[in-house]
């Protein structure tokens, strides 16, 4: 398999190459496709498998530039996975300029708040900070077509299973939901049974 066969934009393969991703990684070449139909997919998958990519590279596919509103969001247990992701999606969307914001506890909301105000397609965030810029009123969710709750099985751990499904409840049903998850317990699968729509089982 090769990042060719995905129908790929030429911003999109030009920052793969410089990111010296050649050939996709099991993962990738399972979800790359399917997310690119905007099917609900529950993924079992490790840290170090691509899977950041996995549902990066089709979300940076999929944007539009000139929406103002986030068109992505993607939940993190940790505001170190948050950083991490946010800017692996501005590494792949770097040629079409695509703008990903960190949000998480402990650092002044008001910093984030003025950052809020510019445009973002993609928000990546701790599941508590997200709840609370919501509630604010400065972060609005009425355009996202993507949601990805990454290493659910960790966020449930920490006990953010509330602010997991406040958060989902704000999200336009037409969107497309992906689950990662290095286990399925019994909380993570009732959760996808909950809010997802006949989701493809990836298992790597
Ligand atoms: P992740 O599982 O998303 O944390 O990714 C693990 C590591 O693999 C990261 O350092 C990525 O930059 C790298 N990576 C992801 N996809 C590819 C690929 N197709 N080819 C080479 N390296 C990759």
């Amino acid at each position: 398999r090769n990042f060719e066969d995905y129908n790929l934009s030429d911003e999109i393969k030009r920052a793969l190459a410089v990111l010296k991703y050649e050939i996709p990684t099991e993962v990738q070449s399972n979800v790359i496709p399917l997310a690119m139909e905007k099917k609900d997919l529950v993924v079992k998958s490790q840290t170090g498998s691509g899977k950041t990519a996995s549902f990066g590279i089709p979300i940076c596919e999929m944007i539009e530039w000139e929406e103002k509103k986030p068109q992505a969001i993607i939940l993190t247990p940790t505001r170190e996975l948050a950083v991490q992701v946010r800017e692996d999606i501005t590494n792949i969307g770097r040629f079409k300029r695509i703008k990903a914001m960190a949000v998480y506890g402990k650092e002044p909301f008001a910093k984030q708040k003025e950052e809020l105000k510019q445009k973002n397609h993609v928000v990546v965030g701790t599941p508590g900070r997200v709840i609370d810029h919501i509630e604010r009123g400065t972060l609005v969710l009425d355009q996202v077509k993507y949601l990805i709750i990454d290493e659910a099985d960790e966020m449930l751990n920490m006990g953010f299973i509330d602010e997991v499904e406040a958060i989902i409840n704000e999200i336009p049903l037409n969107r497309a939901t992906m689950v990662f998850s290095a286990t399925l317990p019994r909380d993570v699968e009732s959760l996808c049974h909950k809010y997802m729509k006949s989701p493809i089982n990836i298992e790597i």
